[in-house]
């Protein structure tokens, strides 16, 4: 008898992994891991860098202060938490928010890669940095930093799908400079167009 999962049912079981994984040092300082949630059927995934204090408290990815800012974008781009996925490079905390180390990077990202296969979204949006690094990787894009690279859309094939990538800034960043957020605020708009285009 052949007994197909549903996309939710496999979800869950990356999740049960990423709760039971013991592959790198964070394990021991994380309080909770994160691994992601939102709609499995969802079209569009969302990929930051690694939780911050407020998601390894509560176990959810973005629901510190980077957090209530995508959820704004999110409402700017007529879409919610409800209706993307949204994951991380890394499912645990770095201690003191510190940056990702290339060796956690890749012990981790076997599940990133998976929660992708399983969710096949039409649409990976990056995050900063580090996700669009990890990802243009995979599909030996060249990355010359966000800078270059963010609002613009990236024809195609990760693990065996044909998807497009549209990096933009962290959200984090926003907090910090003015200009950031109008530049996310002009790529949400950007990827507003993209996902749903008039005819
Ligand atoms: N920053 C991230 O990259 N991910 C989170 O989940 C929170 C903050």
């Amino acid at each position: 008898m052949v007994v197909v999962l549903s996309k939710g049912k496999l979800l869950d079981s990356i999740s049960t992994e990423i709760i039971a994984c013991r592959k790198c040092e964070l394990c021991r300082t994380r309080k909770n891991p994160v691994p992601g949630e939102g709609s499995p059927n969802s079209q569009i995934m969302f990929i930051g860098e690694a939780p911050g204090y407020w998601e390894d408290t509560k176990g959810k990815p973005f629901v510190g202060a980077a957090g209530k800012f995508l959820d704004t974008l999110l409402a700017e781009a007529d879409l919610s938490r409800q209706t993307v996925f949204i994951a991380n490079i890394l499912k645990c905390r770095p201690p003191k928010n510190r940056e990702p180390l290339p060796d956690e990077i890749q012990k981790c990202t076997p599940y990133l890669d998976s929660q992708i296969r399983i969710i096949q979204p039409r649409f990976i949006v990056t995050l900063g940095n580090y996700s669009t690094a990890y990802i243009f990787s995979k599909v030996m894009l060249p990355f010359n930093g966000i800078t270059q690279t963010h609002g613009k859309t990236y024809e195609t094939t990760i693990l065996g799908m044909q998807t497009t990538i549209f990096p933009t800034f962290h959200p984090a960043a926003a907090l910090y400079s003015g200009r950031y957020k109008e530049l996310l605020q002009q790529d949400f708009q950007l990827l507003k167009r993209y996902i749903r285009p008039k005819n």
